[in-house]
């Protein structure tokens, strides 16, 4: 082995900052994080592309003199702790000493600062983490810190960014997290100078909830309180009529400290289990505070994570605070609940990305033969900045991906083992229906066993992938008005080319607010803002991996599913023919959108065989 050095500390530095600052986010955190402990009562971050160029941030707290700036770029500098003993009971954000450093080692910073107790502030420019100069500024009182050219001195680092409006969406989910955890903070978000977040810091937290998901989802949300002995819960709940597709609207939040922690997600999803259809999950604000002596928050680089040291006792705590706050508010419907419904009939699709869950509502299936009823000519609002998506969207279409959709179908008949060697289904006739789900019938072959629902996804998905590339959007009568958070707006501002192209009509209202006018054709009426925003979430999880043809693929199966005759539903001899022919004109009649057959098929041979004739 080669002999030990101790490294430098402009090395220590840059390995503490692989660790620490991942990514424009993570510099936004941990800056908003040194201004709430420095008890600022507004913060301003600013960003130019997404924070990959430039991140500042700005506050009104208590500022730093000259000494303790120089000191505060030093490495294990912090005026939070003073030795290990302090760290059982740390009521900071910070502690380690290290992101002012870490942060300084990978960019070009400059801080500036004044404390409210003394004339001329100070200003200090910092290169690759060597100090460049420090001379007196005027400056109002409090602190302001400007990250440029972040990991220009890194390369490697720097070409693993996401492109800036991704990178500019994660700081603006940060920024939300953290205005959720400290309502009494006011917090404001500029990009590009244009303001797209803003929370009042009233100390309310509903306040916040407002600011970061709209006014309307608030009104559908439930406060809840509780305290035990050591810990005491705070926070908001929505009513089960309220969900989302994925976890990412449940904000934790530990003594003031936006995290992550498995367990109280757990918790809070165990509280709604039954309450809400499978693969749904709540929008919650989830406050804890617990004594420091019963928290370990030094077990994440980033202190991303904390560690419960009464974990099942919180838990435990949770469950029943959320149920309880349900319960009481008459949300918890005194019927069969919808999961258990599920559970009986057939239809378990839970897993799609923005599957919608089958309702028990009505359906009539005279849609089967009803062709388009109106259609307007989709006209678009004249809109600046979507105008400009649109045409840099448009300019970058890939050839790949304007590939025919009827691959996408051959790619379901691998999946299916069940279809027969010819792919044609041949004429059927309708015996009978066989409840809960499926139509006798018979054919030259033999008997055929159809499943209703099935069935019919697989005709609509068919017919709603055409569709899309060439029928307009439908008005609606009513807009429908879309509060978005920061990032939700960001990314339909991103994929408004193919929003658009699948018939949906939008609208900048202004801010992050939206109005949908239009829908795809036949787009499943009463369901527009919830299956618009699943889209959105959809978007959010898959990332740049999205592909167009994959978002089509997806569009047209939920549609298909939530517009589908439901099991149960009791179908009229015409309407039963009806489907057996439309089903057979698919292209893949022996699955649905989802994989699963749609048919079984018992021969005259097998009939014979098991009646040993
Ligand atoms: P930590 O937050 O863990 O103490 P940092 O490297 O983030 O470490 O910051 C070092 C020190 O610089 C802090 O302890 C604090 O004293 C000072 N500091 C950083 N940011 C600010 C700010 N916005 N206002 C006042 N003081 C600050
Ligand atoms: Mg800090």
């Amino acid at each position: 082995m080669a002999k030990i050095n101790i490294l430098d500390e402009f090395t220590a530095n840059q390995i503490a900052a692989g660790e620490v600052v991942e990514r424009p986010a993570s510099v936004v955190k941990e800056l908003a994080e040194n201004s709430l402990d420095a008890g600022a009562g507004k913060i301003v971050v600013n960003l130019e592309e997404g924070g990959l160029t430039c991140i500042t941030v700005s506050d009104d707290g208590c500022g730093m003199v000259e000494e303790d700036l120089v000191l505060a770029l030093k490495r294990h500098a912090t005026s939070k702790i003073k030795s290990a003993s302090d760290l059982s009971r740390v009521n900071t954000l910070g502690f380690r000493g290290e992101a002012l450093p870490s942060i300084a080692a990978v960019s070009k910073m400059s801080i500036t600062t004044r404390t409210r107790d003394v004339l001329a502030g100070s200003r200090a420019e910092i290169e690759a983490g060597s100090l460049v100069s420090i001379k007196p500024a005027g400056c109002p009182p409090g602190t302001t810190v400007s990250v440029k050219d972040l990991f220009y001195n890194t390369p490697a680092r720097r070409k693993s960014m996401k492109s800036s409006s991704t990178e500019g969406a994660l700081c603006g989910d940060i920024i939300s997290r953290l205005a959720l955890a400290r309502p009494e903070v006011s917090f404001e978000l500029i990009i590009k100078d244009r303001r797209v977040f803003y929370s009042p810091g009233t100390g309310n937290l509903s306040d916040a909830v407002a600011a970061v998901y709209g006014a309307g989802q608030v009104r559908e949300m439930i406060d809840i309180n509780a305290v035990d002995k050591n810990i005491v819960i705070h926070g908001l709940v929505s009513k089960p009529s309220l969900s989302r597709s994925t976890r990412s609207h449940i904000t934790v939040i530990i003594n003031g400290r936006y995290v992550r922690c498995p367990a109280a997600l757990e918790a809070v999803e165990e509280a709604y289990r039954t309450l809400l259809p499978q693969g749904r999950k709540p929008v919650v604000v989830l406050s804890l505070s617990i004594l420091p002596e019963h928290l370990d928050v030094n077990v994440h680089p980033a202190k991303l994570e904390v560690r419960l040291l009464e974990e099942e006792k919180v838990v435990r705590l949770i469950i029943s605070t959320v149920r309880d706050a349900l319960r009481n508010n008459d949300v918890i419907p005194s019927t069969f609940p919808k999961a258990r419904k599920k559970e009986i009939s057939a239809l378990n699709y839970s897993k799609e990305a923005f599957y919608v869950e089958p309702e028990q509502s009505r359906i009539n299936f005279d849609r089967l033969t009803s062709k388009l009823a109106v259609s307007i000519e989709t006209k678009n609002p004249v809109n600046n900045k979507l105008t400009a998506e649109r045409n840099k969207v448009q300019n970058k279409v890939q050839y790949v991906e304007s590939q025919d959709y009827s691959k996408k179908g051959k790619a379901g008949e691998e999946k299916a083992e069940y279809a027969w060697d010819d792919k044609r289904l041949p004429v059927l006739n309708a015996i009978a229906q066989f409840p809960p789900t499926y139509i006798l019938a018979m054919g030259e072959e033999g008997l055929y066993i159809i499943d209703q629902h099935a069935a019919h996804e697989r005709i609509l998905y068919e017919e709603f992938l055409d569709g899309f590339k060439e029928m307009p959007g439908q008005y609606l009568l009513v807009p429908v008005t879309l509060e978005l958070d920061h990032r939700e707006s960001a990314i339909l501002t991103e994929k408004i080319m193919w929003l658009e192209e699948t018939g949906f009509i939008i609208e900048h209202f202004g801010g992050n607010t939206f109005l949908l006018r239009g829908v795809p054709p036949r787009f499943p009426a009463g369901h527009e803002k919830e299956l618009f925003l699943d889209i959105l979430d959809y978007f959010k999880e898959r990332g740049q991996s999205a592909s167009r043809v994959e978002f089509f693929d997806r569009l047209a199966s939920s549609m298909a599913c939530r517009n589908a005759v439901k099991a149960g539903e009791k179908l009229s001899q015409p309407s039963m023919d009806t489907l057996l022919q439309q089903l057979a004109q698919t292209e893949n009649p022996y699955t649905c959108p989802h994989g699963r057959p749609t048919v079984i098929h018992l021969s005259y041979r097998d009939l014979e065989a098991r009646f040993r004739r």
